[in-house]
């Protein structure tokens, strides 16, 4: 019996160092299993916290449902060794001739402690088992645990390398962008995807106060006593019985430049969840971070780094003299603000790097349409202002219509590695303001961006005057 037994365990560690494929690795321990006893079924259940169900892991991931009896043993089998019958026991340390009669036995699938899954073996009715066979099966259920917790935590790191792709591809994106505004969205949009069972929050400080910037809300006052509590030496902040963690940006002075906060939907954040979102907050810190140093930089120049067109603060300087100089000499002026519609659907569906080259391509487009003394300018995001000098209303709807036109009929170029996108079609609205000689160059915007407020209203792809 006992050379039986070793020979079992051996056979069994041998197809769990060699098998991979969770079908195939089942089917193999099936027939190894067969050889010591006859049994009806044997199969594998994983817990899932993001959806609280049982998973059954050989069947394509499938949930289990209209199965009390995997829930009430995947329980009561806490802290115990097998649950026989409906019943959980926990192994005696000396073996004794005690036999069972059995019909199902449960085995724990653990890690850390802390059961994760189920492996499930129904016999024929009443199938007699011994002690001995209930320690040879702990010992088969602790070796499928290892090999499961293995499987899982590769899948794990997977994600893991995918993150650190993503926040590549970030880190490119900011070599041109340096808007948080901008860039913050982005990362919570991937944190979100990384992480599904809790929802996370981006927090950036500024004037000594946290500004939610990701997502639009957050209505937990637990969260905003967290982050009342970090100070720079904090590494993370646990509350609500561990649900809610708060996770400090810091920069590379070592001060709190922001917070990422997680709140579980089902249970306290386990210490693997604690340590992916420290490194993930690590990661996104960095990439804060020179954001951050880029804007310093950038901060005296004047032109847009994306498109070469001015940008806001330069435009703002541009519109104060030509304001002056409209008044002091009584000419015309126009205002003219852009924004393309429907950006955001460009970047879901191509990637934040086309909608780059769609910016790039619509902002060479509006200069090329424009005549030497018109000042263009990105006035942020995906909206571009415009100052005409000695222009009248009349004429500078002629010119918006052909701007218009132009990027209505022109397919953008866009060139991306891996993809077979080589164009894409956008269309912009605009509002068109004449300057009136009472107004501040401010409230002439105001009014042109009112005017683009109706361009979209009324169906967008239009011109609007104020
Ligand atoms: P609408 O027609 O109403 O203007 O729709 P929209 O989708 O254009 O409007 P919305 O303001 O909701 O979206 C603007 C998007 O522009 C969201 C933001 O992620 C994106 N965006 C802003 N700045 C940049 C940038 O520098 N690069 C890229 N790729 N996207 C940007
Ligand atoms: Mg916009
Ligand atoms: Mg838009």
């Amino acid at each position: 019996m006992i050379n039986n037994q070793l020979q079992f365990l051996s056979k069994t560690a041998d197809i769990l160092t060699n098998e991979f494929d969770s079908t195939r690795l089942t089917e193999e321990l099936k027939s190894l299993l067969k050889e010591i006893i006859s049994f009806k079924s044997l199969d594998i259940y994983i817990y899932d916290n993001v959806t609280n169900t049982m998973r059954d892991y050989i069947n394509s991931w499938s949930i289990v449902e209209d199965r009390d009896d995997i829930y009430k043993s995947f329980e009561s089998i806490k802290g115990q060794d097998f649950v026989i019958n409906s019943k959980a026991y926990k192994l005696p340390t000396v073996i004794s001739d005690i036999t069972f009669k059995i019909n199902s036995l449960y085995m724990p699938i653990v890690r850390d402690e802390k059961v994760f899954g189920l492996i499930n073996i129904n016999f024929e009715d009443n199938t007699s088992i011994n002690m001995n066979f209930l320690f040879l099966m702990k010992i088969f259920a602790s070796q499928v645990s290892l090999k499961l917790q293995n499987i899982l935590l590769n899948e794990q790191s997977k994600i893991n390398v995918e993150f650190h792709d993503s926040m590549k591809n970030i880190a490119k994106i900011i070599e041109t962008q340096y808007e948080l505004n901008y860039i913050v969205p982005i990362i919570g949009e991937m944190l979100d995807r990384f992480i599904t069972d809790h929802l996370i929050y981006v927090f950036l400080k500024c004037d000594n106060e946290y500004k939610l910037i990701w997502p639009k809300a957050c209505k937990d006052e637990r969260i905003y006593d967290a982050l009342k509590q970090l100070t720079p030496e904090t590494e993370y902040i646990l509350t609500n019985n561990d649900k809610i963690g708060a996770f400090p940006l810091k920069s590379e002075e070592g001060e709190i430049s922001g917070c990422i906060v997680a709140r579980s939907t089902l249970d306290a954040l386990s210490k693997r969840d604690i340590s992916y979102l420290e490194q993930l907050t690590r990661q996104s810190a960095i990439t804060i971070n020179r954001a951050n140093s880029y804007s310093r930089i950038l901060q005296y120049a004047t032109i847009d780094a994306l498109t070469n067109l001015n940008n806001r603060r330069q435009f703002e300087h541009r519109l104060g003299q030509e304001i002056a100089t409209t008044k002091r000499q009584n000419n015309p002026l126009c205002a003219m603000m852009i924004d393309i519609d429907f950006f955001k659907k460009v970047n879901d569906t191509y990637g934040h790097a086309s909608g780059d080259a769609v910016l790039r391509g619509v902002a060479s487009i509006i200069k090329s349409a424009l005549r030497e003394s018109d000042i263009p300018s990105r006035y942020g995001g995906e909206e571009f202002a415009v100052l005409l000098p000695y222009t009248h209303i009349q004429e500078a709807k002629i010119v918006g219509e052909r701007l218009r036109k132009a990027i209505e009929s022109s397919p953008i170029p866009v060139s991306i590695e891996d993809s077979d996108i080589k164009s894409i079609n956008v269309t912009i609205s605009m509002g068109l303001a004449e300057f009136n000689n009472k107004e501040t160059g401010e409230e002439l915007f105001e009014r042109a961006d009112k005017a683009l407020y109706e361009a979209k209203e009324s169906g967008r792809n239009r011109v609007c005057l104020a």
